[in-house]
């Protein structure tokens, strides 16, 4: 699905030297590469504070410790997601609101948010799926309109933009109030570990983080707030800071590959393509994701596996049906979209090393198999 060896061989002799030099300062946390890399990433996605931390859920739970959430306090968040965005809003002992998803970009839909607003309703979080921006103008109008709290899981989405219709762009991520993302080895930029961060353009909710993130301390041995222990340490940063200024080329070429696998699909009358806007930077393919529209996604699964092609289903189930999230608030008409989902995609192999040889094996087995 992946092909780190590859994007490693071109950062190879940086990625290197800089980790031997982080080993002879034995400067492993919180050390200047770390700092270094903080400001770069502020610099890319043109946001006032980058915190970073221990991995991407972390940074969703502290986002919300950030913004002070208490027990009770429900959270709005999509059905169709990692579990990782549903968890933490559970172990925080908030309550969890899934909501149906947009058949199109499966990202939340902005309909079901509305439908979903109690008094007790405090946040939305969208989740950037697969790569591609949420509906982020009529969330941040919900939000403001319900005076609710907008936590962005762009943990798939670093580097896509959002374009609003006063023609003003901004990075996913630069847009809530405060914002998480994981810098795990797949993601679309990965370090070699676990590692995360949390975004955010307000002064007060970045000082209160920074103390969260280190045991709850805005001077040492005073512990004010209750806090965890999360950090990204300097061997990760290397990576990250030998990989961020080829983000916007890594993407490319996940737009590149994406294309060309739509290209080859286009006139498949079984298979739905991905959607995009017309602005294609709105979209960063984390994942390439098809629907397969006459019910041979799971035999498709079986046959590219037979055939050495690596192939995954995000998700086959959906989060109101896990048994740790189940609820007898949920009705099943209320999650049309996700019920069909998780029977119809499946994601192709989705990197930056992908050539064109293996896109067209690739697509002429998919297309060979969906037609017989
Ligand atoms: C990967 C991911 C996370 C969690 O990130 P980790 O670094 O693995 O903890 C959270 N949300 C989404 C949508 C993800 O894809």
């Amino acid at each position: 699905m992946v092909d780190l060896k590859g994007q490693y061989d071109k950062i190879k002799e940086q990625v290197n030297s800089s980790m031997l030099e982080v080993l002879d300062t034995t400067a492993f946390i919180n050390g200047p590469e770390v700092h270094a890399f903080q400001k770069e990433l502020e610099d890319y996605l043109n946001v006032k504070h980058v915190i970073p931390c221990a991995n991407g859920t972390d940074a969703l739970q502290i986002a919300m410790m950030g913004l002070g959430l208490k027990p009770g306090d429900e959270v709005i968040t999509a059905d169709f997601t990692f579990a990782a965005t549903v968890e933490v809003i559970a172990l925080l002992q908030l309550t969890p609101v899934l909501v149906d998803v947009d058949k199109d970009t499966f990202n939340i839909d902005p309909e079901a948010i509305r439908k979903a607003i109690t008094p007790k309703t405090k946040a939305i979080v969208p989740v950037h799926l697969f790569g591609q921006t949420a509906n982020m103008e009529e969330i941040m109008q919900i939000a403001k309109e319900h005076n609710l709290y907008v936590i962005e899981d762009n943990a798939q989405a670093i580097g896509a933009n959002y374009h609003f219709k006063n023609g003003e762009t901004k990075k996913a991520g630069a847009i809530g109030h405060v914002a998480s993302t994981s810098f795990f080895p797949s993601k679309n930029l990965g370090c070699y570990g676990d590692g995360g961060a949390i975004f955010t353009n307000d002064d007060d909710l970045a000082h209160t983080i920074r103390g969260i993130v280190n045991h709850g301390m805005y001077e040492r041995y005073h512990h004010d707030v209750v806090g965890v222990n999360s950090r990204l340490d300097s061997l990760q940063a290397v990576v990250l800071r030998a990989k961020l200024p080829n983000l916007d080329s890594y993407n490319s070429a996940r737009q590149a590959a994406a294309k060309k696998y739509s290209e080859a699909f286009k006139n498949e009358e079984n298979i739905e393509v991905p959607y995009t806007e017309s602005s294609e930077d709105t979209h960063v393919y984390h994942q390439y994701t098809l629907k397969i529209l006459n019910g041979k996604r799971d035999a498709l699964v079986k046959h590219l596996n037979d055939h050495g092609i690596p192939c995954g289903i995000y998700y086959p189930i959906p989060l109101h049906s896990q048994k740790a999230y189940k609820d007898e608030r949920y009705r099943e008409e209320d999650f049309p979209v996700t019920n069909q989902l998780v029977q119809e995609v499946i994601s192709l192999p989705m990197h930056t090393e992908l050539d064109e040889e293996q896109i067209d094996f690739i697509t002429k087995t998919v297309k060979e198999f969906v037609n017989s």
